[in-house]
């Protein structure tokens, strides 16, 4: 077999040291002679690391002491529900920014809890951000929610929008420790862990504390950020093996250059494909806006117009060398290389190559 290059888009890479670390730790969770799987979330051990991991958030981010750092099950998708049941009670009414896929499932959760007011004219092209002064917002919403990267179509804000005091909630999955953030600019953030940060089964949540309290009263305790927050994020079993997983990954952050670290790797690491795409003289595009590239998910076609057989050649040929999960979404198809904090230069110099490669094979068909 050969080495495997892994650049799914998520469940993604995680980082080869952190596995060492947990194959190490597996069944002697922090010296009890007992595996984390087996242990209560009442111990002091288990109580210990859950304040690890939210200091170890505080430290990476910056997180101001205002805001609480919370552990939800419920992933991602759990969060498009929590947030109108936590915050639309204020007016009925939230702003919801729809980039791409992503925002545009928030969007139609919250519909179940208030009014949705689509601040971009409604496309299923997501090629961009819209500049900001084209945008509809409603002065009297609750909160304004955006999706800072969208994972399948590749773009990302490389700007925090100006929401005239209205809560600004982003969904963060994606590309949430690739970058320095302003949390203060935020009222939440959010991020399902299996993108960046760890394994599928917790979201991350940081909430600024004049935000809680106004849960819809039919908000199920489980997603209540002021019930977590009052708990401590041990409201019921939560998903300890995802939370241990997301701290022993961020942890490995902080280790190597913490998020100013992975902001570089991440530039240099997109800049190396996005750079042989402009090189390909159009064998391949990528449709994204320049300004709204994503440096995490990379989707690029082949051949122009996009030539479907040619792009299932490219993937066979991939697989063969071991660069795997390189498929394109089905919504957009084509080719897309997610390359998260986990994913190393040397990797991605190794996908760049094969492209240079398949496209001097291929560039006369
Ligand atoms: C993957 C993803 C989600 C959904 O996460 P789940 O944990 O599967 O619910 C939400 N938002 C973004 C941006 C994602 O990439």
């Amino acid at each position: 077999m050969p080495k495997i290059y892994n650049f799914g888009a998520g469940p993604a890479k995680m980082p080869e040291e952190v596995y060492e670390i947990m194959r190490n730790e597996l069944t002697n969770f922090d010296g009890s002679g007992i595996s984390l799987l087996e242990t209560s979330h009442r111990t002091k051990a288990y109580m210990q690391f859950n304040t690890e991991v939210q200091n170890v958030v505080r430290r990476l981010l910056d997180v101001p002491a205002n805001y609480k750092i919370l552990f939800m099950a419920g992933g991602g998708t759990g969060e498009f529900a929590a947030v109108p049941l936590n915050l639309m009670s204020r007016t009925g009414t939230a702003d919801y920014v729809v980039t791409g896929d992503w925002s545009a499932k928030a969007a139609k959760e919250a519909k179940k809890y208030g009014k949705v007011n689509l601040v971009l004219p409604p496309t299923d092209r997501y090629v961009g951000i819209p500049d900001q002064s084209e945008w509809n917002l409603d002065p009297n919403a609750s909160y304004v929610h955006i999706c800072t990267n969208e994972t399948i179509h590749g773009v990302e804000f490389d700007f925090i929008p100006d929401t005239k005091g209205v809560p600004l909630v982003a969904d963060m999955s994606s590309n949430i420790m690739s970058k320095k953030v302003d949390v203060s600019k935020f009222g939440v953030i959010y991020a399902g862990a299996q993108k960046n940060i760890g394994t599928a089964g917790v979201c991350l949540v940081i909430v600024r504390e004049d935000l809680l309290n106004q849960a819809l009263p039919i908000c199920p305790s489980l997603f209540d950020w002021t019930a977590n927050a009052k708990a401590d994020s041990i409201l019921n079993t939560p998903p300890m093996f995802a939370i241990y997983v997301m701290g022993r990954v961020l942890q490995w952050v902080e280790r190597n250059g913490g998020v100013e670290g992975m902001a570089q790797l991440a530039a240099k690491k997109a800049s190396l494909i996005y750079g042989a795409v402009e090189e390909s003289n159009g064998f391949y595009s990528v449709p994204v806006a320049k300004n709204a590239r994503s440096k995490m998910n990379v989707p690029f076609r082949i051949g122009s117009p996009a030539n479907e057989d040619l792009e299932k050649e490219f993937l066979k040929g991939a697989e063969a060398l071991g660069l795997i999960q390189l498929k394109g979404h089905r919504n957009v198809g084509g080719i897309r290389a997610s390359i998260y904090n986990a994913v190393s230069i040397e990797e991605v110099e190794t996908l760049v190559k094969y492209m240079k490669d398949f496209q001097n094979l291929y560039v006369n068909f």
